[in-house]
């Protein structure tokens, strides 16, 4: 293990070196003016460590508040929250929660106060509410600064909704016909000043690489209205950067539009480039191509805003948990500044397009205007290119600079909007800021200029070192590879994985192994919840013979497979992971055809057995290969060692058919048991596969078995006494039969393992983000049909947001597709067979008679056992029956008083599998925690997606007996525990008492 983490920190290292070594390249020879650039940056440093700056300049307010520091935390999320809750309790207690001195009346005195200080947070990065206001301030400020241009920003968060995307599209044309009419009335102040910078994912709410093929028309369409009045208005757009995975759409629309001939006298059209991206420099020479392209046929320059990037840690966390073999961002700041002046030297004195350089790197624009003074001379470079910066930072610097170069134009990025819109702007601002390799937050910390510019100019000097940061799939090492992943949002690759998925479908067949040959019986044909007219399969189902001969070979097995060393066994774990990881697209397949999961799902499903595998590879090694010495008194040994306990059977269900199935079975395995599998009917096929790359993993013929078949084969087998121990997961009901089963037999007692159903609900409060919530409910209760114990069935609002939260959701469910789970656009796919469906329907239908209808997703395809993401309102959990296994979501209101008995009622279900809750207030969701009774209680996130050895999954009451899947408990409980006691003061005395060792062990 720890060899191949450092290769792969080789590889890792090497990449680094390569990228460094071609942005190296694309820059070219430093020394014509690294001597300028240092003494220019040594000016511009000074400035940023003015102290005159006002009290909350971020720079300023860093170096008071630090953001690691707890005034520092609190200021920050205070300002993130506090203006957007509707209601006094819940302000009062975030206020309280956050600083302690204030408890009880004095929170109730403080609160003007508290709002006062965050109005002036939110002044600092908000330049105006209205665009009306924005341009009475932009007049003010423009006179001052006769260079000063601005680009405005309308706040607020991506479109969840159609709504959403209209009321963002209105917004943007009022907003430029107000500029227009500025412009108009005023054009000697104004005319090329005023811009609006538009992020594409706030026009339309499917802006992704799933949708994209179908949403590409539309977004165009509005891209091309909003461009066609800015162009008459006379004032230019930028499209903004924004996630990674968009990076490839934001290019293919803007080349569409730059295409568009009655653009061509539009100088005005611009896009944003991050140069944190290892793709910006081939991103910078695409747009070079589409500017020259449009230049030849007699068009006006495009202007490239050049930027560092914005959602560093966003694309750090995703990139991790897809698993991806590398980051889509430079892993280290020195590549970010190096590729930043590549990208700035590539787009320089070309008469195609119109660089922006924006920054608060001093040192960063230093070597901007160093090298924009090299290549198109000093004289020549101002007017060819802009610097910005965000309204609310690098004020010292830009005034500087303005000082320097007043002929320099310099724009400023202004956001406009209320305060309680600020939240996703301020929140990537206090993030990108806090960043400790970040220039705000060193210039906060620093003492001597000397020391930012050693720090600053170290992209050019330093030679790299190892990084801190491990790659995504060393996030646990030296212990373990976590499973390889794939980014599906990327359009490139989806498509790819598409193909790859579509090319692996084949005519399954499934049988019994028995000893690692197939065994006939009756044949069934298998077929796909989403075509049932469609045969994908066909399954020989186990006969009662064939099971007892599995048990019989099991039997026969499990002493000397229990002998096999610890290492021997997880090793064979290790080959088994591997092989599953090689073979993601064949599984996926299976996944999409036989279980109807979407491809994100089908890859989230292998990626999870992948993970079991290797984690309990890891604990295997670490708990169960050791044995462990006890204390005693003189002349003893004790010692405590664990066993298989003999033939274990594993009853995996259908709706995660590659992670349950091998996870149980890994598990057992490993922990010294032989296996005999039973899987869900409907998930045969998958299993089958499955259990061949078991064998092939050199798990031995004689302690892996698959029985296919129905619940007849699953009840034989737990009624045989030659079996030791039972793993299920399933329903609460066929637990309970399993256990009857047990209590009635003869022979051993012997431990049953289930994970079983839940009646999972999320209780919301006024602090929560509405737009976060229903990302979470929308993933929680609709993504994989709802078919996942822990989906979420019950949604507690607070009174007071209830209505904005359900108008969200309601024009969440409307976007939401469901169709054919291999389409890579499809949302929400089948549920698993018409026996479901039918349940599911007659379950809605009582619904419709008695609870208020709150949206209904839509249309379904024809063919297929589909189910309609749907949501009703009703009083309280308690009018819940039990779990019903799909896309239906409870929504219920509670009054903030009633909290404690929300949190009964849920209780009182007997569930206790997972949770969600959505607050601000910490001590809030520390009072639900304690009293509730949940296996997994998820706070500000979606409920679902448990990651193993991160989020041990299983519940307790009806949902489960424990211990919890992927975590450290689970596999001693497929084990049983001997102790070896040898007195040895029998065979001639305690040596360690004798020579004083014991003594001078315990000093
Ligand atoms: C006018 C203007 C418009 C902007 N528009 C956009 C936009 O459309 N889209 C967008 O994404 N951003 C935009 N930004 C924000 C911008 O991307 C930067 O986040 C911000 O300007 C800070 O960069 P800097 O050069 O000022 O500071 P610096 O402190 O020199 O650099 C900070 C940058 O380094 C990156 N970084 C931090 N740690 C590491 C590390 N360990 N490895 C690699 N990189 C690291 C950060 O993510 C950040 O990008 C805009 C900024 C301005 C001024």
């Amino acid at each position: 293990m720890a060899t191949e983490q450092s290769r792969s920190r080789e590889v890792a290292l090497d990449a680094a070196a390569a990228d460094s070594r071609a942005l190296r390249a694309a820059l070219g020879e430093t020394g014509a003016w690294r001597a300028r650039a240092e003494s220019l940056a040594r000016t511009l440093v000074e400035a940023t460590l003015d102290s005159r700056a006002p009290l909350f300049d971020v720079q300023r307010a860093f170096a008071i508040f630090p953001p690691e520091s707890p005034a520092g935390e609190s200021l920050f999320r205070l300002a993130e929250a506090l203006p957007r809750i509707p209601d006094r309790p819940s302000r009062t207690a975030m206020l309280a929660d956050r600083v302690p001195a204030l408890r009880g009346w004095k929170a109730v005195a403080a609160l003007p106060f508290a709002g006062l200080a965050m109005d002036a947070i939110g002044r600092q990065f908000v330049y105006a509410e209205t665009i009306a206001g924005a341009l009475r301030r932009a007049g003010r400020d423009a006179s001052a600064g006769p260079a000063t241009r601005f680009s405005f920003d309308m706040l607020g968060e991506g479109a969840r909704t159609d709504a959403d995307a209209d009321r963002n599209f209105r917004r943007y044309m009022g907003a430029i016909r107000a500029m227009g009419q500025a412009v108009g009335a005023r054009g000697a102040i104004w005319r090329e000043r005023l811009e609006i910078s538009v992020k594409l994912s706030s026009i339309h709410p499917r802006y992704d690489a799933a949708s994209y093929a179908q949403v590409r028309g539309e977004l165009l369409d509005r891209l091309k209205q909003i461009s066609g009045r800015a162009a008459a208005a006379g004032i230019g757009l930028t499209i903004d950067a924004e996630e990674s995975e968009r990076l490839s759409l934001q290019v293919d629309l803007f080349e569409a539009l730059s295409a568009d001939p009655a653009l061509d006298s539009w100088g005005g059209l611009g896009l944003a480039v991050q140069a944190y991206q290892p793709r910006a420099l081939e991103t910078v020479d695409a747009l070079l191509e589409i500017a020259g392209r449009r230049r030849k046929r007699g068009g006006m320059p495009i202007a490239v805003r050049l930027v560092k990037g914005a959602y560093w840690d966003a694309e750090v966390k995703r990139a991790q948990e897809l698993g991806l073999e590398r980051y889509p961002v430079f892993p280290d700041k020195r590549l970010t500044d190096l590729s930043y002046l590549a990208c700035a030297r590539r787009l320089t004195g070309l008469d195609s397009v119109r660089p922006q350089f924006a920054t608060h790197n001093p040192v960063t624009l230093a070597c901007v205007l160093a090298l924009a003074d090299r290549l198109g001379g000093a004289s020549a470079a101002p007017a060819r290119f802009e610097c910005q910066r965000l309204h609310g930072m690098g004020r010292g610097l830009y005034r500087t600079l303005a000082a320097m170069h007043p002929d320099l134009p310099v724009g400023t990025y202004a956001p406009v909007g209320e305060k309680r819109e600020l939240f996703a702007y301020l929140v990537r601002r206090l993030l990108e800021n806090s960043a400790s390799a970040s220039y705000v937050r060193q210039a906060a910390r620093a003492k001597r200029p000397d020391d930012l510019l050693r720090t600053g100019f170290a992209f050019l000097d330093a030679g790299l070192s190892p990084r801190d940061l491990p790659s995504p799939t060393e996030l646990h090492m030296p212990q373990r590879r976590i499973a390889k992943g794939y980014d599906l949002g990327d359009s490139a690759t989806l498509a790819a994985w598409a193909k790859s998925v579509d090319e692996a479908r084949r005519a399954w067949t499934a049988g019994s192994l028995v000893s690692g040959v197939r065994r006939p019986g009756p044949a069934r044909p298998a077929v796909s919840p989403a075509r049932p007219d469609v045969t994908i399969g066909e399954v020989s189902d186990a006969t009662l013979d064939t099971a007892r001969s599995a048990i019989d070979a099991a039997y026969a097995a499990r002493t000397a497979w229990s002998a096999v060393s610890v290492p021997e066994r997880a090793a064979a774990l290790e080959r088994l992971s591997d092989l599953l990881e090689a073979d993601m697209a064949g599984l996926m397949a299976l996944c999409v055809w036989e279980a109807g999961k979407t491809l994100v799902d089908a890859m989230a499903d292998v990626r999870e057995a992948v993970d079991f595998c290797r984690y309990y590879a890891q604990q295997a090694r670490e708990g169960l290969g050791r044995p462990m010495e006890l204390p005693g008194p003189a002349g003893e040994r004790n010692v405590l060692t664990l066993h298989g306990r003999g033939v274990f059977a594993c009853i995996s269900p259908w709706n995660f058919p590659v992670a349950i199935f091998t996870g149980q079975v890994a598990a057992a395995l490993v922990a010294g048991n032989t296996v005999v599998a039973k899987p869900a009917e409907q998930a045969a096929l998958t299993a089958y596969r499955i259990a061949e790359l078991i064998l092939k993993a050199g798990v031995p013929p004689g302690v892996f078995h698959l029985l296919c078949g129905n619940g007849g084969i699953g009840r034989a087998l737990v009624a045989d006494p030659r079996v030791a121990g039972i793993a299920f997961t399933g329903s609460t009901d066929t637990a309970r039969a399993i256990q009857r089963t047990l209590a009635d037999r003869e022979g051993p007692i012997v431990p049953l393992i289930a994970e079983t159903g839940g009646l999972n609900a999320m209780i919301v409060d006024s602090s929560a983000l509405p737009e976060q919530v229903v990302d979470a409910v929308v993933a929680s209760a609709f993504r994989s049909a709802g078919q996942r114990c822990s989906s979420l069935r019950v949604l507690y609002l607070q009174h007071e947001i209830a209505p904005a939260v359900l108008d969200m959701l309601r024009g969440a469910m409307a976007a939401l597709r469901i169709g054919d789970p291999a389409d890579p656009a499809t949302d929400v796919g089948p549920v698993i067979d018409g026996q479901a469906r039918g349940k599911l329907a007659e379950y809605i239908s009582d619904l419709r008679s008695r609870a208020e209808l709150i949206a209904e997703s839509g249309p379904v395809p024809p063919a297929g056992t589909y189910i309609a993401p749907v949501a009703f309102e009703i009083g309280s959990i308690r009018e819940v029956p039990g779990e019903r296994f799909g896309p239906i979501l409870h929504v219920a209101r509670f009054a903030l008083e009633d909290l404690d008995r929300v949190v009964d009622d849920i209780s009182a279900t007997g569930y206790g599998l997972t949770m969600g809750v959505h607050t601000r207030v910490d001590s809030r969701a520390e009072r639900i925690r304690a009293r509730s009774a949940v296996g997994n209680l998820y706070v500000n996130r979606s409920m679902i997606g448990a990651v193993v050895g991160e989020q041990p999954f299983g519940g307790e009451g009806l949902s489960g007996t424990g211990p919890k899947a992927g975590g450290p408990n689970y596999l001693v409980r497929f084990t049983t525990e001997r102790v070896f006691t040898v007195n040895t003061a029998a065979a001639g005395g305690d040596i360690g008492l004798l020579t004083g060792r014991m003594a001078d062990a315990g000093t």
